[in-house]
């Protein structure tokens, strides 16, 4: 079984289309994994939900996603994010807010927990420390945990009786499973953030127990004429080619 991980789509169709081709390009994949954040900041939410839902999805919700929907008050957000969390709320059908509307905020699939933040807050937590990261692998009850929401690649480990390490990861980083407990973070598909404008996935083969993080160029210039022709905040379109 090879599933693409991602998470933090943010509605940036060109990127989530380069993901799945760089997944699909040796074998066939057998499902997507979605960490939350389908929607929010973008110009193709309907798109990009219906891009997701071409291949079995398992999937759980984001904060952007839960403001789409009115499910948390967008005020809670930045001007930007917010502003583009009302445009986006205006695009969305029945059936497109239905759909984000049934995302769980965590789902244990097999040996993985997945969840937006962190497992002590699911849709609001940047676990980016140990105090975070042990908060979280106290309530994690499976060998390893699948995060978002910070837009960073990484991954955390267990460690008895001590601080939880940190180990930055990047195009290529590939890691065997079955050693510990960790935390696993595939960066961003639609707005990565460590200055890297590529966007960020994982990829999880069982067979072969080992996740490998990817990054992978998209059309950039293509995806800010569309934030730019929505009505979108101008810094949207922007901090793609920065990768910030
Ligand atoms: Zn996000």
């Amino acid at each position: 079984m090879r599933i693409a991980i991602l998470s933090d789509v943010h509605s940036n169709l060109a990127a989530l289309q380069a993901v799945l081709r760089q997944a699909e390009a040796a074998a066939a994949i057998d499902g997507v994994w979605c960490l939350g954040d389908i929607v929010g900041y973008g110009a193709e939410p309907a798109e990009t939900i219906a891009e997701l839902r071409l291949r079995p999805l398992t999937a759980v919700s984001g904060n952007h996603d839960l403001a789409a929907i009115g499910a948390i008050d967008a005020e809670e957000f930045n001007p930007v994010a917010a502003e583009a969390a009302l445009w986006t709320a205006e695009q969305l059908s029945d059936d497109e807010r239905a759909f984000l509307g049934a995302l769980p905020p965590t789902l244990g699939v097999g040996s993985f927990t997945l969840v937006h933040g962190s497992l002590r807050a699911p849709a609001w937590e940047y676990l980016l420390d140990a105090e975070a990261a042990d908060a979280h692998f106290a309530l994690q009850t499976t060998p390893y945990g699948l995060i978002g929401h910070s837009h960073l690649q990484f991954w955390a480990e267990e460690r008895e009786g001590r601080d939880a390490t940190f180990h930055r990861a990047g195009d290529g980083t590939r890691l065997g499973l079955g050693k510990g407990r960790l935390i696993i973070n595939p960066g961003s598909v639609g707005q990565p953030r460590d200055g890297d404008p590529r966007v960020g996935y994982v990829l999880y083969d069982e067979a072969a127990a080992t996740v490998i993080w990817h990054r992978v160029a998209y059309d950039i210039a293509a995806t800010q004429k569309k934030i730019l022709a929505a009505g979108l905040p101008d810094f949207l379109a922007e901090r793609l080619a920065m990768g910030r």
